[in-house]
């Protein structure tokens, strides 16, 4: 097997013109830490591969009620970025128990979405917050949930000649408080057995108006716990509706046995979180509460 052709173009028009000559064929290189290893292992072996490096696909910018992230944006510049800690502490969140300083200054936003792997960390909060995600090829671009992107292990809706170009945010409303938390098999780099987000927001009068679980590595792909979700809209939260929704989410789920966890443990494990992320989504609200 000859070695990839290796092209870092400036524009990208040139990466997505590369990628409608190449298709499939053609691989875009981020951080390089999911793709490198998947190359070394032979799971993949690109004919080309487009670095993006050169391209600005970097920012962090808001843009009328949105907050835009390039898909080049590291773990690391979400953590240093004030914009992102205010808005979407959840997303941080993430990005803390994510590896450790080396990877995260390498590893991309784009990368972990599109490498659709069910345990990604960035996923169930970015689907908490509505994120979307905006493909572009060469002919047009279109934009949609990041909730739709996603197929099964691996797999999501992106087209061969499309590349991750930027992913929205809409800025939470008021009264509203999201949390992240992980189980791993250790404290730190290790990928979750479990990982979740929780959102809430609140009414005028202290009903929860919205409420958002989003499970991750209990299924194919990231899911929300509707079910669970609809128990708490509606009402105002209390220990005993956070009960009935963690339980909830556990019927709701019917997750695999795998090298890091035995099913029957990923659902106690979720029942746990869920109530730990709703009542971390309490206690931020509180917060919030004092100053709205
Ligand atoms: C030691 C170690 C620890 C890790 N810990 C964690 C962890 O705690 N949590 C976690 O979720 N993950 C973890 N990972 C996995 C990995 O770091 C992340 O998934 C990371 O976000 C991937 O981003 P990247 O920029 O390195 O992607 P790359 O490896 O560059 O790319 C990944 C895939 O996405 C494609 N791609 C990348 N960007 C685009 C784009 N803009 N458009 C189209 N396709 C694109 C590539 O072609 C490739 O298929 C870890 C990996 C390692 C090696």
């Amino acid at each position: 097997m000859s070695a990839p052709d290796y092209r870092a173009p400036e524009l990208l028009a040139n990466a997505l013109g590369i990628k409608r000559e190449f298709g499939a064929d053609a691989r875009v290189v981020a951080g390089g830490t999911d793709l490198i290893l998947r190359m070394r292992d032979k799971v993949l072996s690109p004919k080309v591969l487009i670095d993006l490096r050169r391209i600005s696909l970097a920012s962090i910018s808001r843009h009328a009620g949105e907050m835009h992230l390039g898909a080049y944006v590291t773990l690391s510049q979400m953590l240093a970025s004030a914009e992102v800690r205010v808005a979407f502490p959840a997303l941080v969140e993430a990005c803390r128990s994510f590896a450790g300083p080396p990877i995260r200054n390498r590893a991309t936003l784009g990368g972990n979405i599109v490498n659709a792997s069910p345990a990604a960390d960035l996923v169930p909060p970015l689907i908490a917050y509505d994120a979307s995600v905006v493909l572009a090829s060469l002919s047009a671009s279109r934009v949609l949930p990041l909730m739709d992107f996603f197929t099964g292990p691996g797999k999501t809706v992106m087209e061969p000649h499309e590349v991750l170009t930027e992913v929205r945010l809409p800025l939470p409303p008021p009264r509203t408080a999201a949390s992240f938390t992980k189980l791993g098999q250790r404290r730190s780099m290790a990928i979750a057995i479990v990982n979740l987000s929780a959102r809430l927001t609140l009414d005028r009068a202290g009903q929860m108006s919205e409420a958002r679980i989003v499970l991750g590595s209990v299924a194919p792909t990231a899911m929300r716990a509707r079910a669970a979700e609809a128990i708490l809209t509606g009402n105002e939260p209390s220990d005993e509706q956070f009960e009935q929704a963690a339980n909830m989410a556990v019927a709701e789920i019917s997750p695999i046995s795998d090298v890091r966890s035995g099913k029957d443990y990923r659902k106690r494990v979720t029942g746990v979180l869920v109530r730990r992320a709703l009542m971390a989504a309490r206690h931020k609200l509180a917060e919030v509460g004092r100053n709205d």
